[in-house]
């Protein structure tokens, strides 16, 4: 079979890429070395919010914001829940962040704004401003998260349908090159010939020699019983704290882990939950003896600059890399299908 399109890994970037293809016409095959979903995306906390403190990644997060919620053929939409999010920043960047929010409504109608002190503590009263003085909090009201890995296995039916093929179980491990092209992909199945390639592998881009640097950093979060349940999903720069509710009333907190180039097949269990717990409670005082319910650990592709690497090749002109999304790729993943299918179409 001569696909138009191949596409390695069956995470929320290869599947939405393909699931883009596919409705667009095209032959599609994802080449999955485990099950859809079984990489990063099936661990997402499923956070969908837009302001960044680099406008790129915040226009492309705009950008994706708006495919979630005007392409009713893309079934995102189905599992989204709308929160709200609180994003705090150092006060020292008021006026840049002001820029910011001012681009975001402009260009994208996404809307912003900053609160105040007294907004804050009237609006959000079982989280704490201690430091409301030092700090500035933008608002997007229609923030939320979805389910990652529902919205998964739904591309993949949808990609099913449109003729196309997921292959769990095939795992890439080198290219058939030819003239400055790639052929086809070798295979524990086989050689896959196709006009295209997409590598879209996150943390096991090295692995296919991605000519970007994509190290593998872990990831974790921690679900806490919370009975005074914060209402709105918070993120902040200071600390690197992220949380929200979950709908069966407990809360998702993830801090950042250090922990780099370890191997991303590498089974990991949950751990330190006493520290996320303790940087939690600086805002959500209410974890304080909220038990513990459980929690997932995994890996991300980051870059240096954590903006993701999408790329044709510059010595293949059928290879393109879609990776290293940097702990964002699920709130991404719309606007970066967009733009494989425009580099391949
Ligand atoms: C705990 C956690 C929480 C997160 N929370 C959020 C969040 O709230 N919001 C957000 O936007 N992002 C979040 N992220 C990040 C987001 O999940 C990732 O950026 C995104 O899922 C990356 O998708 P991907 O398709 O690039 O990679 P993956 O989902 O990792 O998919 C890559 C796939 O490629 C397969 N593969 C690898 N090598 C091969 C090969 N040689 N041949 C065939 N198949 C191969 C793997 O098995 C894997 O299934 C979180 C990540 C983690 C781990």
């Amino acid at each position: 079979m001569d696909y138009d399109a191949i596409i390695v890994g069956g995470g929320i970037i290869g599947l939405s890429a393909a699931h883009k293809l596919a409705t667009n016409g095209k032959k599609v095959a994802v080449l999955e070395k485990k099950r859809p979903g079984a990489g990063a995306t099936g661990l997402s906390g499923g956070l969908i919010r837009v302001f960044d403190p680099e406008i790129e990644l915040a226009e492309f997060a705009a950008e994706s914001y708006n495919l979630f919620n005007t392409n009713k053929n893309i079934p995102y939409k189905d599992s989204f829940v709308k929160t709200g999010a609180l994003y705090v920043r150092d006060a020292s960047t008021r006026s840049e962040t002001e820029h910011i929010i001012q681009i975001l409504n402009q260009k994208y109608s996404y809307y912003s704004e900053l609160l105040n002190k007294d907004q804050c503590t009237e609006l959000y009263p079982n989280i704490s401003w201690q430091d409301s003085e030092s700090v500035i909090v933008v608002h997007e009201p229609n923030a939320g998260y979805a389910d990652p890995l529902k919205i998964s296995l739904s591309l993949v039916d949808k990609i099913e349908y449109l003729g196309s093929d997921i292959l769990e179980g095939t795992e890439v491990s080198g290219f058939v090159s030819k003239s400055g092209k790639i052929e086809a992909v070798k295979t524990n199945i086989g050689s896959l010939t196709a006009k295209h390639f997409v590598i879209a592998n996150g943390a096991w881009a090295a692995s296919l020699d991605c000519p970007e640097s994509v190290r593998s950093r872990e990831i974790q979060i921690h679900f806490f019983q919370n009975s005074k349940v914060h209402p709105i999903l918070i993120d902040e720069t200071l600390g690197g704290l992220y949380a929200r509710p979950c709908i069966n009333g407990s809360s998702l907190v993830g801090v950042p882990l250090l922990e780099w180039d370890i191997d991303p097949d590498l089974k990991r269990s949950i751990s330190c939950a006493e520290n996320t717990r303790s940087i939690a409670t600086q805002r959500l005082s209410s974890l304080v003896d909220a038990p513990l319910c459980g929690g997932r650990r995994g890996f991300d592709g980051y870059t240096q600059t954590n903006q993701g690497y999408i790329k044709k090749s510059d010595f293949k002109k059928n290879l393109i890399w879609a990776v290293g999304w940097s702990g964002c790729g699920f709130k991404l993943a719309p606007a970066i299908a967009s733009r494989i299918f425009d580099i391949v179409a």
